[in-house]
């Protein structure tokens, strides 16, 4: 039961520069709320007007996150996810397309009765029922305002906050503001202007922030938290030091140093529950004392944005807390790796591989050479979705002799399509999908979590210690069961399947560590709880690391 009769709201807007972290710092707060015993939600406000965040690029937006009801949404609320377990959902995210699709819908069908239908009050109503429907059932909604104030594109949002506070009273509604406090170095002193600047800026529009987060190189000094709390108008005690730290788990702990959890429950009237860290204490030692370094090697595509891959680099972290070991992922561009004696050069030295999700044909040749290398030199592989569909390919053509086998996504006339488009399947709710190689992006993919059955005595089954999974996907092709009877009998397990017989996860028995599946489990992985699939593989090359030691030991040993 809510903690209030109304859930409260926490606006969190950024100012002077993008790229501030607003994320983390909605999600850090959360995580103190929820760390007082608190049920806390959080939704994200995107101010572009794409409809779909699904068919963005990676290259330009990071990576696509997937939640457990099919959305696909900005990447921050993985970091929502992994800082509250409150599961995140389309509820969760929302663009200004989507809002305005939703009220040129509404127009199409006459609910405005032909008025003229305008951002103020339509756009505005529709973004403020959307806020409320998310926080429904929560005692606290944090809404994080996409983009800088100042921006055009952000206005609506912007303005339809600061009528929620009008509207629901001041005791519902906190107004954070995270701002940059940069240090010149040629004075060598920090700048405060910007964030006067900013918060002026916000003023104009009618929100005078409660509390202000100033991001900066170091903590915040006495003197300038005084004149940012004078010139903004901002009590002292809720002016927080935002300064960077090397690791993001323990944010929560900085912010509750300053007070900032009992200075929103103290304005939102909300019961001052006892607070315990200690969960995110022991993340925080563990990563802060690992007993050795692991090295993983990601093989893909959009190796040189690394915020395309920010849920799984996460997920090998959490791995880390859970093995107590620091994990130093190298990145490795699939389109260097020409030949297998390129991949064997590039890759020796690393303690596992793992090649990630993509779309398109590009750098898929690369990856099945460093997946044969892999195979072949019994180093742990951990293939996530088109990892498993390049696992399935590399092991059709070098172990079970089908030349040119591939996946019709990057040739359409291979003779043997192990990976493949499956134009009808079955939902989780027994309706079925179908799907069609020319329909629209998005909308035409196996998405969210579904249940999948692993083989009892599996390698997959014991690392779950389970048999019943459920996991998250994001894809359009299939392995091809037409070909499943001839790569089982040259070794290769299909170890999960999807209700509808679809293939979920593949091992090779052989092989130290060969696993791989159709889902993607790093959008499930926690600090505090990591995750079975990722916790196994990284065990595995810490494993593969003290067979090479102890190898060279005996080479020396012997002589050689
Ligand atoms: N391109 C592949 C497919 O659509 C894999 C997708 C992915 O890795 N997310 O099936």
């Amino acid at each position: 039961m809510p903690d209030g009769l109304f859930p409260k709201y926490a606006f969190i807007t950024g100012g002077v520069v993008s790229s501030l972290g607003k994320g983390l710092s909605a999600a850090s707060l959360g995580a103190l709320l929820e760390a007082r015993g608190l049920s806390v939600t959080l939704v994200k406000l995107d101010p572009y007007i794409n409809v779909d965040p699904g068919t963005m690029s990676p290259f330009q937006h990071g990576e696509v996150f997937v939640t457990d009801d099919g959305a696909e949404t900005d990447l921050d609320l993985g970091h929502y996810e992994r800082f509250v377990r409150t599961q995140m959902g389309r509820k969760n995210n929302f663009t200004t397309g989507q809002i305005y699709e939703t009220v040129i819908r509404k127009e199409r069908r006459g609910d405005f009765l032909g008025g003229t239908v305008q951002v103020i009050p339509h756009i505005t109503n529709e973004i403020k029922a959307s806020i409320l429907a998310a926080g429904k059932g929560y005692d606290i909604c944090l809404v994080e305002i996409g983009g800088t104030v100042g921006d055009i594109e952000s206005l609506p949002f912007l303005e339809a906050i600061r009528q929620m506070r009008i509207e629901l009273g001041r005791e519902q509604t906190i107004f954070l503001h995270l701002t940059l406090v940069p240090a010149l170095l040629t004075a060598g002193e920090i700048k405060t202007k910007p964030t006067q600047h900013s918060v002026k800026e916000l003023r104009s529009i009618g929100i005078q922030p409660d509390i202000v987060l100033c991001r900066a190189q170091q903590p915040l000094p006495a003197d300038a938290r005084r004149k940012i709390s004078l010139f903004t108008n901002v009590e002292e005690s809720s002016v927080i030091s935002a300064e960077d730290v090397s690791n993001i788990y323990s944010i929560p702990r900085r912010y509750h140093e300053q007070g900032l959890d009992s200075t929103v429950i103290k304005h939102l009237g909300l019961t001052n529950h006892h607070i315990d860290l200690n969960e995110w204490d022991r993340v925080v030692s563990a990563m802060d004392t690992p007993e050795t370094t692991v090295t993983i090697g990601m093989v893909g595509k959009y190796v040189s944005l690394t915020e395309s891959y920010k849920s799984l680099s996460e997920a090998l972290v959490h791995a880390g807390i859970a093995n107590r070991v620091r994990i130093n992922v190298k990145y490795f561009d699939a389109e260097t790796l020409k030949t297998s004696s390129d991949a064997k050069k590039a890759l020796t030295g690393v303690d596992g591989i793992l090649v990630p999700g993509g779309f398109g044909e590009r750098g898929t040749e690369g990856m099945i050479n460093a997946v044969e290398y892999v195979r072949s030199a019994a180093i742990p592989y951990l293939g996530i979705c088109l990892g498993l569909q390049i696992a399935v390919i590399e092991y059709a053509r070098n172990v079970a002799g089908m030349h040119h086998a591939n996946s019709t996504e990057f040739n359409q006339k291979t003779p043997f399509p192990v990976v493949a488009l499956v134009t009808e399947w079955t939902k989780s709710d027994g309706g079925t999908v179908a799907r069609g190689g020319d329909d629209d992006l998005g909308g035409t993919m196996r998405l969210g979590a579904q249940r999948a059955s692993l083989k009892e005595g599996s390698k997959c089954a014991q690392i779950y210690g389970a048999t019943d999974i459920y996991e998250r996907h994001r894809h359009r092709y299939e392995v091809n069961n037409t070909f499943l009877a001839d790569l089982e009998e040259k070794g290769l397990l299909v170890s999960g399947k999807s209700i509808d017989n679809l293939v979920e996860m593949v091992e090779v028995p052989s092989h130290p560590f060969f696993v791989a599946c159709q889902f993607h489990p790093e959008f499930k992985s926690t600090p505090r709880d990591g995750h079975p699939l990722f916790s196994a593989f990284v065990s595995a090359a810490g494993r593969h690391i003290k067979g090479n030691i102890d190898n060279r030991q005996m080479a020396k040993v012997a002589g050689e």
